[in-house]
């Protein structure tokens, strides 16, 4: 089965500098891609790597995005100074940012606009807590982070990614099962397909949440898994840049 070009992301959280970027693009910018590879340093970090990264296909992102366009937000990052620095795409409603931030739907679906206006391609982290893993809402709380999100918005299935991170499985070491992955990814594409119709064809859906060099290529094998969200593993320049050459293998 032949699937999209996938896109894997590095997710850096609070970590890394200036050894981890000399590190990382050392140990990825001569792997010839198939795939789209996207790194998320900390903010302070992305005009260095953009410039090391210059001449080459590997994008930069943030990991977060102000709600607002400018003014008075003390510690504040809009999206047009994102794109005025060089990222290609930025992270909205990672799982950290909803529970310690407090980031809501409404919250993300402003920051969407505000991305799509600026020309940095939204990935939209989504996903359930464990208690409602194990109570078996993760369909109705998808539904809801997807719709209150993206309903009605101007959206093509280019200027879009979903991230569907469990949080039960963020950092923890267990990945979702391929089964669990495979049942929840067709319910995102679905859902996509109710709101964009043909586009969601075109969205890369990505995987993230416990995402290691020995399970990314049979995670990549998933049906609409179009890529993969690292974070930890993103830190190890080495594993990393395994996980790339695992998305590198899918047949697109
Ligand atoms: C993340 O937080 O985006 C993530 C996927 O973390 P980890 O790979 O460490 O589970």
């Amino acid at each position: 089965m032949s699937k999209k070009s996938p896109l894997v992301v590095a997710n850096w959280k609070l970590n890394g500098g200036t050894d981890l970027i000399a590190a990382s693009v050392a140990s990825i910018r001569n792997l010839n891609f198939n795939a789209r590879i996207g790194i998320a340093p900390p903010y302070v970090y992305i005009s260095g790597l953009v410039n090391v990264l210059r001449n080459s296909s590997i994008m930069v992102g943030s990991q977060n995005i102000s709600k607002f366009e400018s003014g008075a937000f003390t510690g504040e990052t809009s999206a047009q100074m994102l794109k005025e620095v060089g990222c290609d795409f930025c992270l909205i409603g990672h799982s950290e940012r909803r529970q310690v931030f407090l980031e809501n739907n409404q919250s993300c679906r402003t920051k969407v606009e505000r991305a799509l206006v600026a020309g940095v391609m939204p990935i939209v982290c989504i996903g359930e807590n464990l208690q409602q893993y194990e109570l078996g809402l993760t369909r109705d709380i998808l539904y809801r982070q997807l719709h209150q999100t993206l309903d009605g918005l101007d959206l093509t299935g280019e200027t879009l990614c979903i991230a569907y991170e469990p949080v039960w499985a963020i950092g923890t070491g267990k990945a979702a099962s391929p089964e669990v992955v495979a049942e929840v990814h067709e319910f995102i594409y679905q859902e996509l397909d109710a709101i964009l119709g043909s586009a969601a064809n075109e969205v890369n859906i990505l995987y993230g949440g416990s995402v290691k060099k020995d399970n990314a290529a049979e995670l990549l094998a998933i049906n609409h898994v179009d890529g993969l969200l690292v974070g930890g593993a993103s830190l190890d320049p080495e594993h990393f840049a395994q996980i790339c050459a695992a998305a590198n293998q899918v047949e697109s």
